[in-house]
């Protein structure tokens, strides 16, 4: 098992760990700061390395259902295997626009709940851009879209605190809010559940890293829109 760092700390850039597993250009860490990629952020790049060894990270993945289940770090060339001890550093330009787009798109999703009661169907950040699909049922109409801009802003503006915290499963299937965004999706055996709240406006189960308040992400600015069928409405979005 690798300890999962970021999920206590998204600010950590740097850390020191034991090698767990090396193969070829494969590497599996006792911690690591990472991410794995899922839920809609991509996983994170960065270098691994000790002395004058070092390695760039090109691919993070989760590896699930194996005997020795952990995150592999893929690295653009081999390391010796005689290594026992890394020291990782984030792409932390990359990483950290991750984190500012990741927290846009949840402030997206409960304003656009609590204006207009459509549910997010998926969404996907890049460090450049964010795009989110929600199912709106009104007309997909260019001042809709517009106050959804100026909504979300002023939520931003708001300098809301971003809270990461635990809750016992049972009671997160009690929460409407968890309940709408599909906490029931999170796997039984999960006992405790990561939860991600923006103070007064959304909370969601959630694996990903996040800035600690609105007031980092910046202001929004919607770059398109497109309606895929009846339902589905697609928003792009940068961050400026
Ligand atoms: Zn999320």
């Amino acid at each position: 098992m690798t300890d999962e760092l970021f999920l206590e700390d998204s600010y950590l850039k740097e850390f020191d760990a034991r090698v767990v597993k090396l193969g070829g250009r494969e590497v599996v860490l006792d911690r690591t700061a990472f991410y794995p990629g899922g839920g809609g952020q991509p996983p994170d790049k960065g270098a691994l390395g000790i002395g004058s060894i070092s390695a760039s990270v090109v691919d993070v993945r989760r590896v699930k259902g194996e005997a020795e289940p952990g995150i592999v770090h893929v690295l653009d060339n081999p390391i010796p295997d005689s290594v026992r001890e890394l020291r990782g550093a984030l792409d932390w330009e990359r990483r950290s626009a991750h984190m500012r787009h990741h927290t846009a798109l949840h402030v997206l999703s409960g304003v656009i709940w609590k204006n207009f009661r459509a549910k997010v169907t998926g969404g996907q950040m890049r460090a450049d851009r964010a795009r989110m699909d929600f199912s709106f049922p009104g007309e997909w109409t260019t001042e809709v879209v517009g106050e959804i801009e100026r909504l979300t802003n002023q939520a931003l503006a708001e300098e809301r605190p971003v809270k990461v915290y635990e809750l016992p499963r049972e009671e997160a299937m009690q929460n409407p809010d968890l309940i709408r965004t599909q906490v029931n999706l999170v796997p039984e055996r999960v006992k405790m559940i990561r939860i991600v709240e923006i103070e007064g406006l959304d909370t969601q189960a959630d694996g990903g890293t996040h800035v600690a308040n609105t007031s980092e992400v910046g202001r929004m600015e919607i770059t398109g829109h497109k309606s895929k069928g009846r339902q589905n409405k697609r928003i792009e979005f940068v961050l400026r």
